[in-house]
C-alpha cells in the first residue's frame, strides 16, 4: 500500500533566507538543541557538541565540515549515548584530526519541508519484525537539519499516529504523563 506521507508544494519562498545567510557557526545555535561546546578543528571548522535531550543526559557531536556525528558511545557498551564526559573526548579527538573547511550553515526549512524530513526519518527506522521506538532521540542525527522544537516533534509524531495508525502506534504507560510511540514492523 502507498502511503501518502508526503505532501509536495511549489518551492517555498524563503524570506528568512537573508538572515540566516550571515548566520555564523560561532554562534548558531540550530533550534530545539543546547549547544553546550564548540571545538575547532585543525583548520578552525566548528564541531558541537549539543544535546537535544530535555534532561541533558544524552549528547550528539557533530562537525560542520565534514558531517562526522556521534551519538553513541562506542568505548561504553552499556551506555545507550554520549554522556558529557564521553562526548567532551569524541569532539576532542575529532578536532585533532579534522582538516574540513566549514560547510555552510544548513537552512532552517519551513514546516512542510520538516515534516517530510521527520516522516522520511521515522520510515528509514522501520524494521522488518520488530517494533521500533520512537522517542525525541530518535532524531538526534537529523536535529542539524530539522531545527525544530521537541515539543513539535513529539506534536508531529501524534499527528502521523494519528493519520497513520498502520505505521506508528501510540502507548499511554502508566508511569508516564507522555505518550509513546512506536513504528510498527513492515510486514
Ligand atoms: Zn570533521
Amino acid at each position: 500500500m502507498a502511503l501518502r506521507l508526503f505532501t509536495r508544494h511549489p518551492a517555498p519562498e524563503r524570506p528568512e533566507a537573508a538572515s540566516e545567510a550571515t548566520a555564523r557557526p560561532e554562534t548558531w545555535t540550530p533550534e530545539g538543541v543546547t549547544v553546550v561546546q564548540r571545538y575547532a578543528n585543525q583548520v578552525g571548522t566548528l564541531i558541537l557538541l549539543f544535546s537535544a535531550d530535555d534532561n541533558r543526559y544524552y549528547h550528539v557531536v557533530a562537525c560542520l565540515g565534514c558531517h562526522y556525528m556521534e551519538t553513541t558511545d562506542l568505548d561504553n557498551a552499556y551506555s545507550g549515548g554520549l554522556e558529557l564526559k564521553a562526548a567532551a573526548r569524541v569532539a576532542n579527538a575529532h578536532a585533532a584530526t579534522c582538516r574540513a573547511l566549514p560547510r555552510p550553515i544548513p537552512t532552517r526549512p519551513d514546516d512542510d519541508t520538516a515534516r517530510d524530513q521527520l516522516r522520511r526519518c521515522v520510515l528509514n527506522g522501520q524494521r522488518r519484525s520488530q517494533d521500533v521506538r520512537i522517542g525525541v532521540s530518535f532524531f538526534d542525527r537529523n536535529r542539524l537539519t530539522l531545527q525544530r522544537t521537541n515539543e513539535w516533534i513529539i506534536n508531529e509524531l501524534q499527528r502521523l499516529a494519528d493519520a497513520h495508525p498502520e505505521l506508528v502506534r501510540t502507548e499511554h504507560p502508566s508511569y508516564s504523563r507522555r505518550a509513546e510511540y512506536y513504528l510498527r514492523p513492515s510486514n
